[in-house]
């Protein structure tokens, strides 16, 4: 066999964003190049020994203007392609890098195959920029293997010297290199000297599934709510009575807490039983959602609110947007929204709960 044939293959799917970028010697101005034109810039790519093909959307874009529809075309490619490649790296924009990587963590069911986003912080065109080592790292650790399988089987964001896993990562920084983070999850590679891979935290297919499932619908309505001291409930009551909703991503205070509020007690209350899925994520940048630690959540547990546990706003939302796209059924909707699908969540860990004292006391 050649060479050229053992040479691991991957696909990099180009979007956009600024690592595409180059600064406009006329006007100063961020303009986006083609995939080919990025390659220029990273002559290392002709010696990484991967054979490397490219992608691209029509038109490189923000990723402010990536939606759901940008997903599916991302997650049809990957599954159109899945047998011909080892691995996939996708090149995106930072800005809404998370959300893209949580959506189609969901998106792809039983992957054993590497998504790696990356991007970067300054353009590729510029001699600061940090878009050279991430596309660098992100198509070495999509190619990587071990024991002749691919180490990495998930979608995941590599940025800042770290792999993240993608459903847990979150856009922290709009000024650091480590622009994007993953708060409750460790990082599943450290890139140093040499990667060091975090073995007992990557994400393995549950054996029972046959092969990649693409799941390409995503239901849109759904909102995001964010409350704060003084929040006119209007507001609130606004939006849960927009006739087409679905389901509400509430994000709370600390441990997952509400004002003891009778007026917000029927609102969540009735709009539950009109059949909208509500889910309760915290506002804090760390931890998670502990329903049984305060008096205050267990009102919204009363409502039917569902604990989203530890994750990012980012993975609740586009939980919610899959799990919905799959079934009406409400029980169905709450088993799968409690349930870790990707490794999103880490399931509750009662002990803090215990050490906090019995349920309804802690805290008041
Ligand atoms: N606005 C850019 C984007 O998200 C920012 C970046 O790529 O870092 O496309």
């Amino acid at each position: 066999m050649s060479h050229l044939e053992t040479m691991r293959t991957v696909l990099v799917i180009y979007t956009g964003g600024t690592i595409g970028m180059t600064r406009d010697k006329v006007s100063g101005a961020l303009v986006p190049l083609d995939f080919g034109q990025v390659a220029k810039h990273v002559p290392e790519l002709a010696h990484a020994g991967i054979r490397v093909e490219a992608v691209s959307f029509d038109v490189p874009m923000d990723s402010s203007d990536v939606s759901p529809r940008h997903w599916r075309s991302l997650a049809t490619t990957v599954a159109e392609c899945y047998n011909r490649f080892d691995g996939f790296v996708i090149l995106h924009g930072t800005d809404t890098m998370a959300y893209s990587a949580s959506a189609l963590s969901f998106m792809l069911e039983g992957l054993q195959k590497p998504v790696i986003f990356t991007g970067s912080q300054l353009p590729i065109g510029i001699p600061r920029t940090d878009g050279r080592e991430n596309l660098l790292s992100a198509l070495m650790l999509a190619a990587h293997q071990t024991d002749g399988a691919s180490t990495i089987q998930e979608v995941a964001v590599y940025f800042g010297n770290h792999l993240l896993r993608g459903n847990r990562s979150h856009k922290e920084s709009a000024q650091s290199l480590q622009a994007i983070v993953s708060p409750n999850f460790p990082a599943l590679v450290e890139a140093g000297v040499d990667f060091m891979i975090e073995t007992s935290t990557l994400w393995r297919t549950p054996p029972t599934a046959d092969g990649l499932q693409l799941h390409p619908g995503m239901r849109q309505e759904v909102a995001w709510v964010s409350l704060y001291p003084g929040m006119p409930l209007d507001l609130l009551r606004q939006t849960l009575e927009w006739p087409d909703l679905r389901g509400v991503v509430l994000a709370t205070y600390g441990s997952g807490n509400a004002p003891t509020s009778q007026v917000l007690k029927d609102l969540l209350q009735e709009a539950n039983q009109r059949g909208v899925t509500l889910l309760n994520v915290t506002q804090c940048g760390h931890g998670g959602v502990h329903p049984e630690l305060y008096a205050t959540s267990h009102m919204l547990a009363g409502c039917g609110v569902i604990p989203g546990h530890d994750m990012t706003t980012e993975a609740a939302l586009t939980k919610l947007m899959h799990v919905l796209a799959l079934t009406d059924d409400q029980g169905q909707i709450r088993d799968m929204m409690t349930a870790n699908l990707r490794g999103e969540l880490t399931p509750q860990d009662r002990s803090r709960a215990e050490a906090h004292g019995p349920a309804g006391a802690a805290g008041l």
